[in-house]
């Protein structure tokens, strides 16, 4: 059975590349009737942000990536979160040093430090590890007895320099890097007696029967290191497949879009608003700034990834069936924002009125605004066409809610005229007579009224939209007049001339 994991560290919001790495894992699963796991790597203590598991979660589900396993849902591969399977590493560690696969090096940070200092591009392998203290070249009772001292030490994966390392990626092909390029990676630390990533990952998805592991090309270095592992423990013939996705890159193609392109640049690159929890910086987010979870599936999808032919809108089960893991491109994609808006836009309107008004709503609320559910749909039918984000419902449809305060300077200038007035209230009069007050009939009337008393028609229609809306914008004058009905109307042409 296919069995994929999305397993961030929480150091702070999920990035829209991590987004992408669950949603192609998610796809990958789904279509293969797999499971979705989410695993949480925290053996960082150093880097861990109070509230980013939750975020991480939180996104997600938004999102509609549901999980079959992890931290918040259960499973029967648990605990899901590494800080609360500490227990288990341990025993793989001293499997390791028992092989002989692993040594313990005590060398301080500052001892380090001044090696890297003496030798130039210094690192910690088989050319150097006779120069170092660890367990290779100290004695076993020095070794035991600075133990017992209590003294830090860390455990090093001992790789054996000058073998050709090949990494099966579904994505890349074949990928060899030679082990001499590898230093002997810290497995372990003594001193918060905590794995590194590099371990509790590898016994994590070997004790997680993970078949498929979907990551971010940042990662491609360590496979070779990670077949290694499995060999070391003897778990190679039922290692993963791995897939190593490329970065998301800046609009402009230039370097790897980073957490603080977002805002700076004008776009979210965040899933949900995240407020720092020291700084107290806010980030935006595609979920406040009015994007449907639809519409930032089917956007990300394509960031990377294609069917081939030029389909674009795309439910998510629709790339359940189509997604291609294979066909993931090798080269970075370049973020188009503007292209996630249309895709917004697109999802706007095929999404039904209901839809877009219970969201609506919440918007309408905040400006102290509350409406028939039915009222607000009609509304919504009416202007969703000129919408790109949800908070751009307002600013398309307040004259439905509120009647104009003011009136634009501009268009007062050019198309209100002496004569006006004096139109306008006998257009009035024309329309308090109408008793079926439909769009069409209105229109039918006024148009006939206009034409027998040999009005201008752009003039009167103009000042009406003017009286009205207060500027010039918005959908056709008598859907809008027959959607706020006739005593509104009314009464609107009547503050106007006055
Ligand atoms: N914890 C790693 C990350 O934050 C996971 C990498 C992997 O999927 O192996 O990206």
């Amino acid at each position: 059975k296919v069995r994929v994991r999305f397993a961030p560290s929480p150091t702070g919001p999920l990035h829209i590349g991590g987004v992408r790495t669950a949603l192609y894992n998610y796809l990958f699963a789904k279509q293969h009737g797999g499971d979705f796991i989410l695993r949480i790597e925290d053996t960082d203590s150093q880097r861990f942000v109070p509230g980013a598991e939750e975020y991480i979660i939180e996104a997600l589900t938004w999102l509609g990536l549901n999980f079959d396993e992890g931290t918040h849902v259960g499973g029967a591969y648990g605990p899901y979160r590494q800080s609360d399977r500490k227990d288990i590493y341990r025993k793989y560690v001293d499997q390791l040093l028992e092989k002989g696969a692993a040594y313990i090096a005590f060398d301080t940070p500052e001892e380090l430090e001044q090696k890297r200092q003496e030798v130039e591009n210094f690192q910690y392998d088989a050319s150097t590890r006779n120069q170092m203290r660890n367990s290779l070249t100290l004695s076993n009772d020095e070794v035991q007895s600075l133990i017992a001292n209590g003294t830090n030490y860390v455990v090093r994966f001992k790789i054996e320099p000058n073998e050709d390392v090949a990494v099966n990626d579904l994505i890349r092909g074949k990928v060899v890097i030679n082990s001499s390029e590898l230093d002997d990676k810290v497995l372990y630390k003594s001193a918060d007696k905590l794995p590194t990533y590099h371990l509790a990952n590898i016994v994590d998805d070997h004790l997680m029967e993970i078949t498929h592991v979907i990551r971010g090309e940042e990662w491609l270095p360590s496979a070779p290191l990670h077949v290694l592992l499995y060999r070391a423990f003897g778990w190679a013939d039922t290692m993963p497949q791995f897939s190593h996705l490329s970065l998301l890159l800046k609009p402009d193609g230039k370097g790897k879009l980073s957490k603080r392109d977002g805002d700076r640049l004008g776009f979210p690159v965040f899933p949900l608003e995240w407020k720092d929890p020291k700084s107290g910086e806010i980030s935006s987010g595609y979920r406040e700034s009015g994007y449907l979870p639809e519409a930032v599936v089917n956007f990300l999808a394509l960031l990377g990834w294609n069917p081939g032919n030029d389909q674009e809108l795309m439910s998510i089960d629709e790339l359940i069936k189509v997604f291609n893991i294979e066909k993931c491109s090798r080269s970075g994609a370049k973020f188009d924002f503007e292209k996630g808006k249309w895709f917004n836009h697109q999802y706007i309107q095929s999404a039904s009125n209901e839809v877009i008004a219970r969201y609506f709503e919440k918007y309408l609320l905040q400006e102290g605004i509350h409406s028939q559910p039915d009222y607000v749909e009609k509304v919504v039918g009416l202007v969703k066409e000129r919408v790109s984000l949800l908070p751009e419902l307002w600013g398309q449809s307040s004259f439905f809610f509120v009647a104009p305060s003011a009136y634009d300077e501009k268009t007062v200038k050019k198309r209100w005229k002496e004569e006006t007035p004096a139109q306008l209230t006998e257009l009035g009069e024309v329309l308090s007579g109408i008793s079926d007050f439909s769009s069409e009939n209105q229109e039918t009337i006024v148009k006939k009224w206009i034409e027998d008393k040999g009005y201008h028609l752009g003039n009167i229609m103009n000042a009406f939209r003017l009286a009205i809306v207060g500027e010039s914008k918005g959908p056709h004058m008598f859907d809008i007049t027959a959607t706020i009905g006739k005593e509104e109307t009314l009464s609107r042409l009547k503050t106007a001339v006055s």
